[in-house]
């Protein structure tokens, strides 16, 4: 389904994918389009993508439909484990092939994608171990009565993913959907739908039914927001915006479904006085820049105690220049180029309001064209100092490798500052006091908080976020309780019931 031929005007291979993935077949849009995705290390197009239209969506939402009513959803847990971890066995191979191509489409360091990607088949084996132990209660009530619980799958889920990881997303929601025994439509994000794409290969490859897992990429606000409004789909399981899932829950709320929402973030990173510097500064500095600062979870917001705030600050300034920014899938460079221009502009304009704001731009600001990188999206490792916590780089997310540090006196400071924000995701604290670490913890309001470590993520372990952050869990037995619902079923063991109007 994808070929590759020389762009003779750039010189530069272009594959194109020119099929969607609905019903275990390889089809051409009905009423889509093939559009181009561009290599952000070059901004040059890469690859050409079949995009699907609202019809496409239909088919494929009916595909889904017919494989969830026609066996998956009654399938023995086991097999669909056995089907699963299958498909985690191919990704394993395949992971450093996908990781290859995550880099191409998105730009992200090949370094990290291959850590990233080569994790994968963990997740899908993990929620694979639960999809024979969704078992239910029984209530004791009384001997005439036998009530008991089940879990059942919530139906067709419409997953939606965003560009920055898109095979991370797909995997949190694919695999506890799959394992509750869900049938999916995947709408990838348009800049990078490549590799969801080489997903449903494997799916294929696996033995997967048709049907059980569809894939079509397409534009957010039309295709998208038609799965969305669609009357047969049961759940949508979102990650990206906050104002993109406001829309969402409007275009899908007539239709009562449920929704999973994983937003944005901007994390507070606290570093106390009392801390193992090093260590804090390791993992302050390596979460500013992961991923060229496309990341939620990325702890873009270092509060630091004023007695160490100097020296934190000029070691910020020295681990920036040590970053080496550059094409992505050359292996000794550390970071790559944002994933697209929109998002590199995004970032850019970040940077102006930060010096209008009266920070103090201590480290890189610029974009990066020379040699190489002249058509790409580059942009260097970026550090304010002196910020306060009202001013729009502290409080809104950049999504760009943008760093601010925030000196604070004591802890009840550190607490309060790490609250005043609109997002509840993540946030990180660093010191050697474990009475403080666990006031500390306690009293921050994020889906996930981490002591003395950062971005500790695992399959196993719940992550969402409170407030502005979303709703919902991906990852954890909390993510595959997102995709089941409870039944309850009563039995009369006498089969006895009383005339009313006797
Ligand atoms: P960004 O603005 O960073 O691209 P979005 O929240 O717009 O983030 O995108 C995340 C995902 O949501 C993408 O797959 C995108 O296509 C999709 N999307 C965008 N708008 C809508 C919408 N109105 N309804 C459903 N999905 C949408």
């Amino acid at each position: 389904m994808n070929d590759t031929a020389l762009n003779q005007q750039t010189d530069i291979e272009v594959t194109t994918y020119n099929k969607l993935y609905i019903g275990g077949e390889w089809v051409s849009p009905i009423d889509g389009s093939i559009e181009d995705s561009v290599d952000p290390s070059t901004g040059k197009v890469w690859a050409r993508v079949a995009f699907g239209g609202t019809k496409d969506i239909d088919r494929a939402v009916a595909a889904a439909r017919k494989a969830f009513e026609g066996g998956w959803r009654s399938m023995p847990g086991g097999e669909r484990a056995a089907l699963m971890r299958r498909f985690a066995d191919l990704y394993q191979k395949n992971a450093p092939k996908l990781a290859e191509i995550e880099t191409r489409d998105s730009g992200r360091a090949l370094r990290e994608s291959r850590l990233d990607v080569g994790s994968h088949h963990n997740c899908y084996h993990w929620f694979a171990s639960l999809a024979d132990k969704l078992s239910g209660r029984t209530i004791p009530i009384e001997e005439a009565v036998h009530a008991f619980t089940t879990r059942v799958p919530v139906g067709v889920v419409g997953a939606i993913t965003p560009w920055n990881v898109p095979l991370m997303s797909a995997a949190w929601k694919l695999a506890p959907a799959l394992a509750a025994g869900c049938t999916v439509v995947l709408k990838p994000a348009e800049q990078t739908s490549v590799t969801s794409l080489e997903l449903a290969k494997l799916f294929e490859q696996a033995g997967f039914p048709p049907g059980v897992v569809n894939v079509v990429p397409g534009d957010g606000k039309s295709v998208g927001a038609h799965l969305v409004a669609h009357e047969d789909v049961n759940k949508i399981s979102f990650t990206g915006e906050g104002a993109t899932a406001k829309k969402i829950l409007r275009t899908g709320g007539d239709t009562l479904k449920r929704f999973s929402f994983e937003l944005g973030g901007k994390a507070p990173h606290i570093i106390f006085a009392d801390a193992d510097i090093e260590q804090a500064l390791n993992a302050a500095t390596s979460s500013a820049w992961a991923l060229c600062g496309q990341s939620c979870a990325l702890g873009s917001r270092v509060l630091v105690e004023r007695s160490i705030y100097d020296r934190v600050v000029a070691e910020f300034v020295i681990r920036a220049a040590k970053v080496r920014v550059g094409m992505p899938l050359d292996d000794s460079n550390h970071m790559g180029p944002q994933a697209h221009d929109e998002q590199l502009q995004k970032t850019l304009s970040y940077i102006e309001i930060g010096k209008h704001e009266g920070a103090k731009l201590v480290a890189g600001g610029k974009r990066l064209v020379t040699g190489d990188l002249v058509n790409g999206y580059f942009i260097e490792p970026t550090v304010f100092a002196d910020v306060r916590n009202d001013m729009r780089i502290a409080q809104e997310e950049i999504f760009g490798p943008v760093v601010v540090l925030i000196p604070f006196s004591g802890e009840e400071e550190a607490i309060a500052i790490a609250n005043d924000a609109s997002y509840g995701l993540a946030a990180g604290l660093w010191t050697q006091d474990v009475g403080r670490a666990h006031r500390v913890s306690a009293k921050i309001d994020a889906g996930i908080v981490w002591v003395n470590t950062y971005r500790y993520i695992r399959w196993s372990t719940p992550y969402g976020g409170f407030k502005n952050s979303g709703w919902g869990r991906e990852n954890g037995l909390e993510a595959l309780d997102g995709y089941l619902d409870t039944k309850t079923t009563v039995i009369s063991t006498t089969g006895q019931f009383p005339d009313a109007y006797a």
